[in-house]
């Protein structure tokens, strides 16, 4: 039921007076109120205050994999709340959805990622990972394999350590500061890290490692394909190139599995694509279709075995680390990928949006460097693609045309991965319809002529 436009216009003010938003212009919100006040939605669609609907072309912020309004994912919340909302898993508590889903996990993930530390969310998560990795590394004898390796163009979240990993630089100039040990690699230098083409001072992994010594370096995170640094696909051989890599400098390799995890490339995990087993693999976001705030660590059993060695008390842990609603979720969540078959159906639709694209740089020449994986998918624009010819920086082409695509009622989203803001994220609900994607693709289609 649509508010009255009285109370529309009451929520927009309480909006602008109460309501610091996270990567938002405060100065900008104040100005302007929110964009949109979301009200419900179905599958791809959802409907803000007013009674529009949009289509939600990235699943929010990639993590509404399962669509909007998911039935049985909110019962199982509630059954869940109603039952018993909260507990305890400080000092050896527990409930059942967190040790059911622990269980799930085990058996999902590749290799012997068999045990989970529970945390809220992805940056959380992160943390959690370079915590376990130096504590790791303590207990082995070698308190000295402190530093951390992280890729150019990564995100890895915002809470301090997580932060200093992410090379978004507009998060570094907001906090003013970083953690010690933390280097950012050139990425995606399949033969630099095989050895074969290497140089010194060219600033991939390998040569990070040369330069502070494996001796010092305790992890190299990644994410298996990176999300919001621009949806950069890597080329095969390179996790499996870092993976080597890790083996041969005695290092942890840590997978950043918050957007790739739970179907979103075609695979349960991102790194399946690539048949690589990471040390620690974090996730959060699609574990519960962004239903319930939930993320977590995922542990390699021999790091597990070490571990469980320690007497005192591991000391970390959200309140809410093997929260019982939300775990009941992640548990609901991950059943309902496996009973619809939606990783295959990924698979089927990613063929779908390809076409999709091929579709759109005939029509158009300033759309290129298209690229999905599973749905997790993006392209550029520039204003001339054949000599890559960039738009003027004041064009903000990407944002000009998320504008238009906004205008027709399709939310996308440009990344800033280049100050030109042309990459384009697309990354729809897994549960997309090929009906559903070509009314996105010729959305898309129609926005695109408003450069001409
Ligand atoms: N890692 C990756 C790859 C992400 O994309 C994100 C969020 O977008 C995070 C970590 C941080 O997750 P959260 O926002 O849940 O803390």
């Amino acid at each position: 039921e649509r508010l009255a436009q009285t109370t529309v216009e009451q929520l927009a003010e309480w909006d602008k007076q109460y309501f610091l938003h996270p990567t938002t212009s405060p100065k900008a919100h104040v100005e302007q109120g929110p964009k949109l006040i979301f009200s419900d939605g179905d599958g791809i669609y959802v409907n803000d205050v007013n009674g529009n609907e949009y289509i939600d072309g990235i699943s929010m912020l990639w993590n509404v994999n399962l669509g909007h309004g998911q039935q049985e994912l909110a019962e199982a919340a509630k059954e869940q709340m109603a039952k018993l909302a909260f507990s305890s898993s400080f000092v050896s508590y527990s409930n059942e959805p967190a040790i059911r889903l622990a269980e799930k996990l085990a058996s999902l993930a590749p290799g012997d990622l068999n045990a989970v530390f529970y945390t809220s969310g992805g940056s959380e998560s992160n943390d959690t990972a370079f915590k376990l990795a130096r504590f790791y590394w303590r207990m082995k004898g070698k308190p000295e394999k402190t530093k951390i390796i992280a890729l150019e163009r990564s995100y890895h979240g915002v809470t301090i350590a997580a932060q200093t990993a992410t090379n978004v630089p507009a998060f570094h100039q907001f906090s003013g500061s970083k953690i010690p040990g933390i280097f950012h690699a050139r990425p995606h230098r399949v033969d630099c890290e095989r050895g074969e083409a290497h140089e010194h001072g060219c600033g991939c992994i390998r040569d990070l490692i040369e330069r502070e010594g494996a001796d010092t370096i305790a992890a190299v995170i990644l994410e298996p394909v990176q999300g919001s640094g621009g949806v950069y696909i890597p080329p095969d051989g390179y996790l499996e190139a870092v993976r080597q890599l890790c083996d041969e400098h005695n290092i942890l390799m840590i997978a950043d599995e918050v957007i790739c995890g739970f179907g979103r490339t075609g695979k349960m995990f991102g790194v399946e694509n690539w048949g690589v087993v990471p040390d620690l693999m974090t996730i959060a976001k699609g574990i519960t279709s962004g239903y319930a705030q939930l993320g977590g660590v995922l542990i390699r059993q021999h790091i597990r075995d070490a571990l469980v060695q320690y007497e005192d008390v591991l000391a970390h842990g959200f309140t809410y680390s093997g929260h019982p609603t939300a775990c009941a979720v992640g548990l609901k969540n991950i059943e309902i990928l496996e009973r619809d078959n939606l990783i295959d159906h990924v698979r089927k639709m990613e063929q779908e949006l390809k076409k999709g694209f091929r579709y759109l740089e005939d029509r158009h020449s300033i759309v290129t460097k298209t690229r999905a994986i599973g749905l997790l998918a993006g392209f550029e624009l520039y204003a001339d693609r054949d000599s890559e010819t960039p738009f003027d920086p004041s064009v903000k082409a990407g944002l000009t045309f998320v504008e238009e695509c906004f205008k027709r009622k399709l939310i996308l989203r440009a990344l800033r991965a280049n100050e030109g803001y042309n990459i384009i994220a697309v990354s729809p609900p897994l549960t997309i319809s090929e009906e559903e994607m070509e009314e996105m693709i010729h959305i898309m289609d129609d926005a695109l002529q408003a450069f001409k």
